[in-house]
């Protein structure tokens, strides 16, 4: 399995790229350049913790993929995610729109589209891509456990307030 090393990626450099000023308060998520999509996801890694349906509601439990790093909150096999979990979702406008929703409630995305404007502790607004870890609005810190070690995620359901 050739894992990508993601404590070789720089997400600082995410920025050097070229996109339009302000671009997120001009554009539909479908107007939107490949690489503003990507400039909107703030990383904060809450998109992979595990989830159950109950009574029509997606409820968020701590448990998070095997894959995601809780210290930087990036995937450790971003390049072949959907190769190796089944259930890894590709983020895109259909998935924003899902109903239950299953993004959490600060993920940039949903926001937008439902006609909220960016937190100030984006990445975007501050021009460091740290800025959500700072904020406290990433997994980073956060109680977790391995998906790997769950029996019954039941018992591993959260309440925090920005899920
Ligand atoms: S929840 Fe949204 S902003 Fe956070 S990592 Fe997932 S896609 Fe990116
Ligand atoms: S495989 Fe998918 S769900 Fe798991 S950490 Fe990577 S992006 Fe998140």
């Amino acid at each position: 399995m050739n894992m990508t090393d993601n404590t070789e990626f720089d997400p600082q450099t995410r920025f050097e790229q070229d996109y339009e000023p302000e671009f997120w308060k001009k554009k539909t998520l479908e107007q939107m350049t490949p690489t503003e999509w990507e400039l909107l996801c703030d990383g904060c890694g809450k998109c992979c913790l595990n989830k159950i349906e109950i009574k029509g509601k997606i409820r968020f439990t701590n448990a998070r993929c095997r894959f995601l790093d809780c210290q930087n909150c990036l995937c450790g096999i971003y390049e072949h995610r959907f190769e190796f979990v089944d259930d890894c979702r590709s983020i895109d406008s259909a998935a924003v729109r899902d109903k239950p929703r299953w993004l959490p409630k600060t993920c940039a995305y949903w926001l937008l589209d439902n006609g909220y404007d960016l937190p100030d502790w984006h990445p975007l607004i501050t021009g460091r891509a740290a800025s959500m870890h700072e904020a406290g609005q990433s997994l980073q810190n956060r109680p977790l456990i391995s998906e790997t070690e769950v029996k019954n995620y039941e018992n591993h359901l959260v309440d925090w307030p920005d899920l």
